[in-house]
């Protein structure tokens, strides 16, 4: 067949045939090819292995088409289940992201579900939900998790007040809360009424309440996932109770917030040793998910790297660009005095905390895979490839970090029954690319792979092909052009330039 090639995508189809993959599925399982999906409508109702490998296909073996069906020719290419981005936010005002720019981003990478850990609020994000849902736009499926106390005219000051916000959440349709801490009572509370309710939750546990109230308390409280890493230290403290903050320390002052955090993990108890072990133990046992958002840390051992990534040319918005710059005001631009000291305190932050990620996964705990990009010269789309790489450097093996982004996700939603891997009878989400993204995760940026042919010539190779969810096929690459079309628009009104911090001419 020949897809229209237009942004909306094409289908759904009362018949979907995908030919020739090779099918790396969630669940851990190896790849195996050549392989027929066949879809009806959203439905996966058949896998079919159709051959082996370097044979030529019996086609008196492949599914056949049915009238009125449509057959998309894949030979050769890998076929995942839609990415799961388990921390993505929606654009925002200050970054002057809309929606319709991260959802084509998210798309052209493969991201065909995302949970949105707070944004602009509960309604803003249900319509976004609603409309996604029915495919009125191109977007992934939603997953809104409100912001705790996100609405309410007062600030929640009792246990009262908290259950009585949960209930109010979820009458609104929201499928979880996102916490960043607050007093035990109150956390206890809320917690406790939004389990009693079926909801799930995440929390960040910000260093304001993070001394009375760790991620072990969450835990035990009912939390179901952490987000980024804070509040997991604290819980592995021996010596202290509270972080060896600088006297002269404010928390507004981001220089100092993200200095002493990439000093943190130094202050828990080592690796592997006996505290060590209990607690990750009792997350393991409390069926605990971690989302560790590797990426969006990452400019704080490598700043240089973050804010020269190659995609900020093309794709990123001139608003994003000015919103990353260093700033004592924007969140995530604490860059007052940044140098070799504090990259080299995070790298050392880096390894004892992936230490920590990689044995929780080995010991069977679900560890999951979101971005959190918007802040720190992370991109939508671009960032969730490069929390995979991330993963592969803390120790996981590539089809570990597939089910990371796949099926873990699914698990953590509440949704794996639906999504998550290839299987019929689930929803035919998928992500397409032309090279094996195990041998090189760089093959699902945007911008490709760097590859030098037979003949010496400098190509790119990869870049997600199409992007199917809701049994809708789109051209992953149109999306993009489409988003640096947006980004050129951009910079015309205000003849705008990329440059780096402090470069003037
Ligand atoms: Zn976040």
């Amino acid at each position: 067949m020949t897809l229209s090639q237009s942004l909306e995508g094409d289908g759904p189809f009362s018949q979907l045939i995908i030919r020739g993959v090779t099918l790396i599925n969630g669940n851990g399982a190896p790849p195996i090819g050549p392989v027929d999906i066949v879809v009806e409508n959203n439905i996966i109702r058949e896998i079919d292995v159709v051959g082996y490998p370097g044979v030529e296909i019996d086609s008196s073996r492949r599914p056949q088409l049915a009238p009125g069906g449509k057959e998309l020719d894949c030979t050769g290419m890998y076929l995942l289940p839609g990415f799961v981005d388990m921390h993505g936010h929606i654009g925002g005002r200050a970054q002057g992201a809309e929606p319709d720019y991260v959802f084509k981003l998210w798309m052209a990478h493969g991201i065909t579900t995302i949970r949105e850990p707070s944004g602009r609020g509960v309604d803003f994000a249900m319509d976004l939900k609603r409309k996604s849902s029915k495919n009125e736009i191109i977007a992934p499926r939603i997953f809104v998790y409100t912001g705790f106390g996100q609405g309410s005219k007062e600030q929640i000051s009792s246990p009262e007040m908290a259950r009585a916000w949960v209930r109010s959440n979820a009458q609104k349709g929201a499928d979880g809360i996102k916490f960043f801490g607050a007093p035990p009572e109150i956390m206890s509370a809320a917690l406790d009424e939004n389990k009693k309710l079926g909801l799930r939750s995440a929390c960040h546990h910000a260093q304001m309440d993070v001394a009375r109230w760790n991620v072990l308390q969450s835990a035990r409280a009912g939390l179901t996932s952490m987000e980024h890493w804070y509040g997991l230290p604290e819980a592995l403290f021996t010596d202290r109770t509270v972080q060896d903050y600088p006297l002269d320390y404010n928390y507004n002052n981001e220089q100092h917030r993200f200095q002493e955090a990439g000093r943190l993990w130094e202050q828990a108890a080592p690796p592997y040793s006996e505290h060590w072990n209990t607690v990750m133990d009792e997350l393991l046992e409390l069926d605990f998910t971690l989302d560790p958002t590797f990426n969006i840390y990452e400019a704080s051992r490598d700043l240089q790297r973050a804010r020269r990534a190659e995609w900020h040319e093309d794709y990123t918005l001139p608003s994003l660009w000015d919103f990353y710059q260093p700033s004592k005001i924007s969140h995530g631009s604490y860059w007052h005095y940044w140098g070799t000291e504090q990259e080299v305190a995070w790298k050392r932050n880096y390894t004892l905390w992936m230490t920590f990620v990689n044995e929780y996964k080995n010991r069977g705990g679900r560890v999951t895979t979101g971005s959190d990009s918007g802040f720190i010269f992370q991109l939508y789309g671009f960032a969730y490839v490069r929390e995979l790489e991330l993963l592969r450097e803390a120790g996981f093996h590539p089809l570990e970090i597939i089910r990371s982004a796949t099926l873990n996700g699914a698990e953590a939603l509440g949704v794996s029954d639906k999504i998550g891997t290839v299987t019929v009878g689930k929803l035919a989400d998928f992500v397409i690319v032309g090279e094996n993204p195990l041998e090189n995760l760089k093959v699902l940026y945007g911008t490709g792979a760097i590859k030098l042919t037979e003949d010496n010539e400098v190509v790119r190779v990869g870049g997600v092909r199409y992007t199917i969810k809701d049994g809708i096929v789109y051209d992953a690459k149109a999306l993009l052009r489409d988003v640096k079309r947006m980004v050129e628009e951009k910079k015309r009104e205000t003849d705008y330039k990329i440059r780096q911090p402090g470069i003037r001419e």
